[in-house]
């Protein structure tokens, strides 16, 4: 690795970022009698304004963003003998939910532009067994909703929404839960709204929410009192302390995500004009883009050579970290002779073979700075790819 000497390394808005809201809401709680959902109503509050601000009929705030998807996937009926297709560029977790509901996730290619799922290539994977095709709204881009929508007419597969990135993102004006489907969320520290972990899905009728609530909580009716366990479910009850964080999070939420979009759009120009540099592309119909990263490629880059350019980074102070590689080359990924060998799946996967070792991103915190500072970042990017 050959280094620019660091002058003096860059300085971005810290994440995750509270204030009064989470402080006094957290004090609240910390007096209030129970500290569960069912002694409090922070957790009913919660969900009721993130329901509001996607458009949802309700919604279910969980422990974190996997069992939000494991509990969705539950609602739908999935489990041993189902299909779940599953972009292969993402992270672990929209795979590992689907294996813990004893179904099989079916990696499919995504688009070499957005980095969303290729849903042609989708069609092409669904078989009598398919139940569900679950796209990944990449760095809060939402997929190609329209064609997903023709897919789930023509085939009669459900779509799930792993929404992990995409908090207050649109699709043609609509909000997340207004497209219909049910959309899974994350608030892990590094999500673009945070309780340090937690997960909500929105859905989109009584009768999911219905199973939702009583899945999540052991099988058990609001109120219940006498162990009534009407289905089969386990504990994913978000506690009262996340709820209170949350709801000050959300009192930040759009304003920053207003912020993003036009910094994204800066920091996007400066970075595609780097020779060797390609900015994820932006499909216009998806009108809020979150901007859960920032994300580029370096086609034909090597890996050691990315991770040189991370670790430089890094040095300069910037936020970076090399891409997820392809689920279906880590430990974590089924394992069995549904899938086909590693080989098999990645020979109608090469999209996601490339993006896989070519694509680096970017922390949102990013997207908070001043743009002189973003013009620093291009500079120093800049510096740094032709030097590694
Ligand atoms: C973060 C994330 C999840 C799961 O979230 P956790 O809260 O960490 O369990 C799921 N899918 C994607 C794409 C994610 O980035």
């Amino acid at each position: 690795m050959s280094s620019i000497p660091v002058q003096s390394p860059l300085t971005f808005p810290a994440w995750p970022q509270h204030g009064a809201e989470e402080r006094e809401g957290l004090l609240h709680v910390l007096e209030q009698e129970g500290w569960w959902r069912n002694g409090g109503s922070e957790v009913d509050s919660f969900e009721r304004e993130f329901a509001d601000l996607h458009g949802a009929h309700r919604a279910i705030a969980t422990t974190n963003g996997t069992h939000a998807l494991e509990l969705a996937l539950s609602v739908l009926g999935v489990g041993p003998g189902d299909e779940v297709i599953v972009p292969a560029f993402t992270f672990i977790a929209t795979s590992l939910a689907v294996q813990r509901v004893g179904a099989v996730p079916v990696p499919c290619d995504v688009r070499p532009d957005t980095y969303n799922l290729d849903v042609e290539a989708a069609a092409r994977l669904v078989t009598p067994r398919t139940k569900v095709v679950m796209p990944v709204h990449m760095a809060g881009q939402l997929a190609d909703m329209d064609a997903l929508a023709e897919l789930a007419a023509a085939t009669g597969v459900t779509v799930l929404q792993d929404a992990a990135h995409a908090h207050s993102a649109r699709w043609r004006g609509s909000r997340v839960g207004e497209l219909g489907s049910i959309a899974a969320f994350s608030f892990q520290n590094g999500k673009l709204m945070t309780a340090g972990e937690g997960g909500a899905v929105l859905l989109p009728d009584d009768e999911t929410h219905r199973e939702a609530y009583l899945r999540h909580g052991c099988g058990r009716p609001p109120g219940d009192r006498l162990y009534a366990h009407l289905t089969q479910g386990s504990n994913f009850r978000m506690n009262e302390f996340s709820a209170t964080v949350l709801r000050g999070q959300l009192s930040r939420l759009e304003a920053q995500v207003t912020l993003r979009e036009e910094r994204s759009r800066h920091l996007a120009a400066l970075l595609g004009a780097i020779p060797g540099v390609v900015p994820q592309d932006r499909d216009e119909r998806c009108d809020r883009m979150a901007h859960y990263m920032a994300m580029v490629r370096l086609p034909g880059i090597t890996r050691d050579r990315r991770l040189a350019v991370v670790d430089a980074l890094l040095e300069h102070g910037v936020p970076a970290f090399v891409a997820f590689p392809p689920v279906y080359r880590t430990a974590g990924y089924f394992q069995g002779p549904a899938v086909g060998d590693v080989d098999e799946i990645a020979k109608r996967c090469p999209v996601s073979e490339e993006i896989g070792s070519d694509c680096l991103w970017l922390h949102h915190r990013v997207l908070l700075a001043d743009t002189p500072v973003l013009d620093r970042l291009a500079e120093v990017f800049a510096d740094v790819v032709a030097a590694n």
